[in-house]
């Protein structure tokens, strides 16, 4: 069977052979490290119906699709952020259970659900939250200990133009969107806000704290400055 395809041969240490159709239409095969090239072939080969059939659905799509289509569809292989990484997405016993989303190795995974891409997005956007609340509240844990402030409230939200916020009240609260952001980015905008536990302004003392926890706080910031736009779907 002939395919227009690319195709690309990743080893790691998974036990089985997997394949992912990307949007682009690159052809991404993971094997395990000491699996043969013959037996691998054999298997993609078995399976050569299936990734035509993907590449056909991805031509179709493309011919609908408008200018202003958000760029994830939430298909299978399609890569999103995290923590500075990537995560590939996959999907699994579709129409069986309630949708599940988890973390296995780089690969975020759909577990039953409809496989309707407004529900995978709701899904994927809820695994997002629950994985910030956690990672967020580690790091917050860190730094309150050494910067000696501890805030009232820790709260995960949607904000549109805000990576965190401080209120008068002692709440801290960050965009769930922060923890696609590298690990060092985080934890500038975690100092950022324990800082204004202390002062809460923009002023220089309130600049001066966050550099003795982060000399290279200023780095940090243009990054986010420079790249926040990129931290979405
Ligand atoms: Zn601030």
């Amino acid at each position: 069977m002939k395919l227009e395809a690319s195709f690309r041969l990743v080893r790691s240490k998974r036990k089985t052979l997997g394949i992912c159709v990307y949007p682009s239409g690159e052809v991404v095969i993971r094997a395990p490290e000491r699996m043969s090239r013959e037996e691998i072939w054999r298997l993609v080969e078995t399976k050569a119906e299936w990734i035509g059939r993907k590449l056909a659905e991805l031509k179709e799509e493309e011919g609908n699709l408008e200018e202003a289509a958000p760029k994830h569809r939430y298909f299978p292989g399609e890569v999103f952020l995290y923590l500075g990484g990537q995560l590939v997405l996959e999907t699994r016993e579709e129409g069986k259970k309630r949708p599940e989303a988890f973390l296995e190795e780089d690969r975020l995974v759909i577990f039953g659900g409809d496989g309707k891409p407004e529900q995978r997005r709701r899904v994927l956007e809820s695994w997002y939250r629950k994985a910030a609340s956690q990672y967020i509240g580690q790091r917050i844990a860190y730094y309150a200990e050494q910067i000696g402030e501890y805030p009232e409230n820790i709260r995960i939200k949607e904000q549109k133009r805000r990576w965190g916020s401080c209120s008068s009240k002692r709440n801290l609260n960050f965009n769930w969107r922060l923890i696609m952001a590298p690990p060092e980015i985080v934890d500038y905008v975690v100092v950022h806000e324990l800082c204004h536990l202390k002062h809460l302004n923009h002023g220089l003392e309130f600049w001066q704290l966050v550099e003795r926890f982060l000399p290279d706080y200023k780095e940090r910031k243009q990054w986010l400055f420079e790249n926040g736009k990129y931290l979405r779907w």
